[in-house]
């Protein structure tokens, strides 16, 4: 593992921000490491270094609003494999660094379950229990078991069990008191032997399955249908700089929800178990008249309003200050504060 000075972070970030990290290190490990409890090296590194430390995952979640001063830590830890096999599921232990989205497609080979409706999430496993990834009705939190983080103080590897995690709606200890202060080295999921438990209570991916023709969908018909409806709304990264949903959909209680019902009749929300009502944020942006439009270099995506998009050259300030235009009018119009789900630096 070697340091790298001056590292553009340009091709690091899903946003294409070019920013400069002041260093950068690869952290590379494989399972044999692991199992060896050979991450003395990263030990070394972390005890000599006294700079402010940055953790880089896919960089699909971040908002670089400035070059990164010290030393970024770039998670390249590897392997996936099975470590445990009951009759009904198995434990996968995954480091921090392999791809979600290959981690999707390995299980669905080997005909395990419950992460088909997270397919095509970008980024890294190890990023995916800090906000406890979600989509289409599952969340990283209905198949988590345990990881495995190292303090960035100290060194320590130590292990966080469900309980300990806190999770949220796209929320866990590691946003809040533990943002920056450990590195997530290793994941491991329970994933399902068949028969599954299929989910598609969302209406997009029924109305995929049923244009198909196909009645008693398995995994791989759910991951494929989500697979495309998300090419089909969500602008690709490669093509279009974004970090998906740069807001979180805002809950609110029965009072207000039905205030906003009176107001505006034609409103979207979600009954929560919590009794709150859960407001998707694209429609409240949609209805503020932010859908497809651009300002300068930057503006909401054309077929999701809750996607803030790069048109090539914006600076992170630039994107911030659309994200703030958003919010104040949302705001003003329906008296609910949109908050970022994107990491804002
Ligand atoms: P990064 O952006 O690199 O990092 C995010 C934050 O976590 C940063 O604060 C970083 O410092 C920290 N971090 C990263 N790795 C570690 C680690 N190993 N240990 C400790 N801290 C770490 N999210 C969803 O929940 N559901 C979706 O459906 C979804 N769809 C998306 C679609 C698109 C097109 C895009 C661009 C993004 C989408 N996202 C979605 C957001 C994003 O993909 C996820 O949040 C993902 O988990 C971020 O992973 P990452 O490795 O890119 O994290
Ligand atoms: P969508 O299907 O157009 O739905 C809009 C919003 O309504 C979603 O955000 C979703 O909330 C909510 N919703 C829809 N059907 C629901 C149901 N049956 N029960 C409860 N809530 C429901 O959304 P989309 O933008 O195309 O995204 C589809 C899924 O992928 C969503 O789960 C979304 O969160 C996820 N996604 C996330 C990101 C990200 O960056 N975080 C980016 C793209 C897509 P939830 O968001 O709570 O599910």
């Amino acid at each position: 593992m070697k340091i790298e000075a001056q590292q553009s972070l340009k091709d690091y970030n899903t946003f294409g921000l070019d920013v400069t990290a002041e260093q950068m290190i690869r952290v590379r490990l494989d399972s044999d490491d692991y199992r060896n409890r050979d991450i003395s090296e990263l030990k070394k590194i972390l005890k000599a270094n006294k700079q402010r430390l940055f953790i880089l995952g896919g960089g699909s979640n971040m908002l670089l609003t400035q070059d990164v001063k010290g030393l970024v830590l770039k998670n390249e830890i590897k392997g996936i494999e099975i470590i445990r096999s009951f009759k009904h599921c198995v434990h996968v232990a995954v480091g921090g660094g392999e791809n979600w989205h290959k981690l999707v497609l390995w299980a669905i080979k080997n005909k395990l379950g419950g992460i088909e409706n997270l397919s095509l999430i970008p980024g890294t496993v190890g990023a995916s229990p800090i906000q406890n990834i979600g989509a289409y009705g599952v969340e990283l939190k209905d198949v988590f078991v345990r990881l495995e983080a190292m303090d960035l103080k100290t060194g320590k590897v130590k292990t966080y069990y469900h309980q300990d995690c806190d999770f949220g709606y796209r929320d866990s200890i590691f946003k809040r008191k533990l943002k920056g202060k450990v590195l997530i080295t290793r994941v491991v999921l329970r994933l399902s032997n068949a028969p599954h438990k299929i989910n598609t209570s969302y209406g997009a991916i029924q109305k995929v399955l049923a244009e198909k023709g196909i009645q008693d969908p398995d995994i791989k018909a759910v991951s494929d249908a989500v697979i495309e409806i998300r090419s089909s709304k969500l602008p690709d990264p490669d093509k279009l700089g974004n970090a998906g949903s740069f807001f979180k959909n805002p809950e609110v209680s029965a009072t207000k929800y039905k205030q906003l019902l009176k107001a505006f009749p034609n409103i979207v929300a979600y009954h929560l178990d919590n009794g709150k009502y859960k407001i998707p944020a694209g429609w409240l942006i949609e209805q503020c008249g932010w859908k497809g439009k651009r300002i300068g270099n930057t503006g909401s995506h054309a077929q999701q309003a809750l996607v803030i998009v790069n048109y090539g050259k914006a600076t992170g300030e630039e994107i911030k200050a659309h994200a703030d235009r958003v919010i104040k009018s949302v705001v003003e119009r329906f008296g609910i504060r949109l908050t970022a789900e994107v990491n804002i630096y």
